[in-house]
């Protein structure tokens, strides 16, 4: 009888293990040790900047994610083309932009797939990364990220481009936060004047010189 329930208490527990293995599908950064970081970019594609910034990772040979929103696929097609023919990965970062915490179970559904679609459409591809607007997120969103079979991308650096902050700023703060394992978040869509291009011609040969490399997210939470 005391084996019994010694077994019982091992099952549980084993079950435990599993649950809580299954329960990671969000992610800030990996602790991987091995200097692997990836470069993320949000909000796209823009119809210039987006370019900019894939002729500066072509120079320097980088691979980043880019977390599309649907709409500006729709709008900027051939920019979205050139992100996938240059190999770098892409993301779900909704269709419309809008705060997903807020958003009926349906809604957010729908604006998971018509980003999707948006996706599919140009690459015949289905990503299952998946970034809500600003980070933000509740165990709801997190059910339907699970339910869709998607991982929740965040971020450990946040570059805040987004604000207004001088190229050397935003450099600043990359190099005195980078750790093995992050997963930095920048913009390829800012309005007007975005400091991002100018940023990375920086911060690149500077990360490539402190010794890191980089690989997509998928490679980057799998562990490649
Ligand atoms: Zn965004």
């Amino acid at each position: 009888m005391r084996k019994l329930s010694f077994l019982i208490a091992l099952l549980v527990l084993f079950s435990i293990c599993i649950s809580a293995e299954e329960a990671k599908i969000t992610y800030r950064r990996t602790d991987n040790g091995d200097m692997k970081i990836a470069l993320t970019f949000d909000d796209g594609p823009h119809p210039y900047y987006t370019a900019e910034i894939l002729e500066i990772l072509k120079e320097y040979n980088v691979k980043a994610t880019f977390f599309f929103v649907g709409q500006n696929i729709e709008n900027y097609p051939d920019a979205a083309e050139q992100v996938y023919l240059a190999g770098h990965e892409i993301g779900n970062h909704t269709y419309t932009h809008h705060r997903v915490r807020a958003m009926e179970r349906g809604e957010l559904v729908r604006e998971l797939e018509r980003c999707d679609d948006e996706i599919y459409r140009l690459y015949e591809y289905r990503t299952r990364l998946f970034r809500p607007p600003e980070g933000a997120f509740d165990d709801d969103v997190e059910s339907i990220a699970r339910n869709m079979d998607y991982s929740i991308i965040l971020w450990s650096v946040d570059t805040r481009d987004w604000e207004g902050n001088t190229p050397i700023k935003i450099y600043q703060n990359v190099i005195d936060h980078v750790r093995s394992g992050d997963i930095i978040l920048m913009h390829d869509y800012i309005g007007r004047n975005s400091p991002t291009p100018d940023a990375l011609r920086m911060i690149i040969p500077k990360l490539i010189e402190m010794g890191y490399s980089f690989v997509s997210v998928s490679e980057l939470i799998s562990g490649g």
